[in-house]
């Protein structure tokens, strides 16, 4: 069997190292960072953060409305409420993890832009349909412990007030956090 071209230009050192750098070679940065946090785990998947939050703050729920607009990560019957966790890239929060990539910006623009106007659409459909919506940013929940914990009292505290549909972001605890 052939040795891969890497094996055979690296030093023995540099083959686990350098796969990395191998990577950067054939994908672009939006893959390459796909490819990594997948590497990082499902554990520290958003909606794995919020299912576990929620769970340990003794609420139950039903997992992905697949029959509901938006497929919601987690619907809870007994408080009106359907909750969304929202990758900042893909739905456009316009926070400092949603950078448009370099190649083809009209295409992502127009893309995300589609996303936007599709999410917008289908908090409306379930408000109308009577649930309460909950947005929880992904950029509430990538950071200190500290913010992760205020994101899911912030959602807890909602899930127990049926106040209006409402999102979370990171915004919401650098505020908090200022304000003391
Ligand atoms: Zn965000």
């Amino acid at each position: 069997m052939s040795r891969p071209y890497w094996s055979r230009t690296r030093p023995a050192w540099c083959r686990s190292r350098c796969s990395v750098e191998l990577m950067a070679d054939i994908v672009d940065a939006a893959t390459r960072s796909r490819m990594m946090s997948g590497i990082r785990g499902k554990d520290t998947k958003p909606e794995f953060l919020v299912r576990r939050g929620l769970h340990a703050r003794g609420f139950r729920f039903r997992l992905h409305g697949s029959k509901l607009p938006g497929r919601p990560d987690l619907v809870l019957p007994k408080y009106s409420a359907a909750v969304l966790v929202h990758g900042c890239f893909w739905h456009a929060h316009g926070c400092s993890l949603t950078k448009i990539p370099k190649t083809r910006p009209d295409f992502w623009r127009q893309k995300l832009e589609g996303n936007q106007a599709r999410d917008a659409r289908q908090l409306a459909e379930l408000n109308d349909m009577g649930w309460r919506t909950l947005v929880i940013w992904e950029c509430a929940l990538r950071g200190p412990q500290d913010m992760l914990s205020f994101t899911l009292e912030s959602a807890a505290s909602w899930l127990r007030s049926y106040e209006a549909s409402t999102e979370i972001a990171r915004s919401d605890w650098t505020t908090t956090t200022a304000a003391l």
